[in-house]
């Protein structure tokens, strides 16, 4: 499968070695390495990506705007190959090459309150130094994906449609999530202010998304496939979603789900310290809101799939999903805890 590929980039694959490389759900992703330089190859995944093209062309202008007004930032496009491609279609499928950052490391959980600074440091200097771009000119890879209005009205669908068995196991979750949907409310309020502006957004903030120098430092935000038009409150708030808690989202003693509040203040220092001069008025007043909109949103999507019988996630056990429902409700009501702590101390 490779040496077709690789000779497109003048890579012979006999001198080659090449290895499935990183903890990456979506893609796959190899580290091909040569006498000259190392490369990560990927094999885009098109069931999740239906238009790779878009997601080339995307990160084609990106390249552009930032090589010509912010050339020392470091940002990992496509290689092109010998005839000038920087995506390869052929019959297994879509595959680009991207330079091997050296001497990086990737994290795949948070454990130190500086990890998150850090990661909040590098999505937000990629929407800062993108300010000026004109993120209505992205195509938009996966679309309605953080529209929480949408998710909500396809959460009551499932609702009105599942079967009995599941409505019961899923009853107290489903009380809850009606109770709360003035989260939705607010994000109807929110899209609707001509205060809070489309950005460029990475959409997808989770730790592995950060490359680390040797120091623990910040080197570079990778994975740009969803990187579309959106609200800053969609970067901020899958930090908040997936660094707070120290356990994740497949965990099933809910005692285990907490939020630790110096990761907040964490996340919030290092995404300020570059989008402070950036954001409205308006935009940081829903800085708090960030969380709960990520949190509340995931919780949604889960408990739908349970009531649908588990067809978008798929299901390791009978109760994944109406588990990993009440693992983000338990971290949301951990979020509200936090959230108002906080909001007394910036009165
Ligand atoms: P996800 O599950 O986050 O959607 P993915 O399948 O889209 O992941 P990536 O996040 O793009 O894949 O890459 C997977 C891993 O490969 C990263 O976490 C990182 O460890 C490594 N990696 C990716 N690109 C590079 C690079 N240019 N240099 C070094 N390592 C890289
Ligand atoms: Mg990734």
């Amino acid at each position: 499968m490779f040496d077709h590929i690789l000779a497109l980039y003048g890579i012979n694959q006999q001198s080659s070695s090449i290895q499935p490389f990183g903890d990456g759900l979506i893609n796959h992703t190899w580290k091909i390495a040569t006498a000259g330089a190392n490369f990560i190859l990927q094999k885009v995944n098109s069931d999740v990506f239906k238009t790779p093209e878009e997601i080339d062309e995307n990160l084609l202008l990106l390249k552009q705007f930032l090589s010509k007004y912010h050339p020392d930032y470091l940002f990992v496009a496509p290689v092109r190959s010998s005839s000038g491609l920087s995506l390869i279609h052929d019959a297994s499928g879509y595959f680009r090459l991207f330079p091997f950052i050296e001497g990086s490391a990737a994290v795949n959980v948070v454990t130190k309150k500086e990890e998150a600074y850090e990661a909040a440091k590098q999505f937000g200097k990629f929407s800062r130094l993108l300010a000026d771009f004109e993120a209505s000119k992205l195509n938009i890879t996966i679309p309605d994906f953080h529209n929480l209005a949408l998710r909500y009205t396809q959460f009551e669908y499932a609702c009105a449609q599942a079967e009995p068995e599941r409505l019961q196991a899923a009853r107290e979750s489903i009380d809850f999530i009606t109770a709360h949907r003035d989260i939705v409310e607010t994000y109807k309020q929110l899209v609707k202010d001509p205060n809070i502006h489309l950005r460029v957004i990475h959409h997808d903030t989770k730790i592995s998304n950060i490359l680390f120098d040797a120091n623990q430092e910040g080197l570079c935000v990778i994975d740009l496939d969803t990187v579309m038009p959106g609200y800053f409150i969609s970067d901020v708030g899958d930090m908040m979603r997936t660094y707070l808690s120290a356990a994740s989202e497949e965990e099933t003693d809910l005692s285990k789900v907490s939020v630790r509040k110096d990761f907040f203040d964490a996340i919030r220092q290092g995404y300020m310290e570059e989008m402070d001069s950036v954001l409205s008025e308006a935009e940081k007043e829903y800085f708090n809101y960030s969380g709960e909109f990520i949190i509340y949103m995931q919780a949604i999507r889960f408990l739908t799939d349970f009531l649908q019988k588990d067809i978008y996630y798929g299901a390791k056990y009978p109760d994944h999903n109406i588990n990993r429902a009440k693992n983000q409700i338990a971290l949301l009501k951990g979020y509200l805890a936090i959230k108002t702590e906080v909001n007394n101390e910036q009165l």
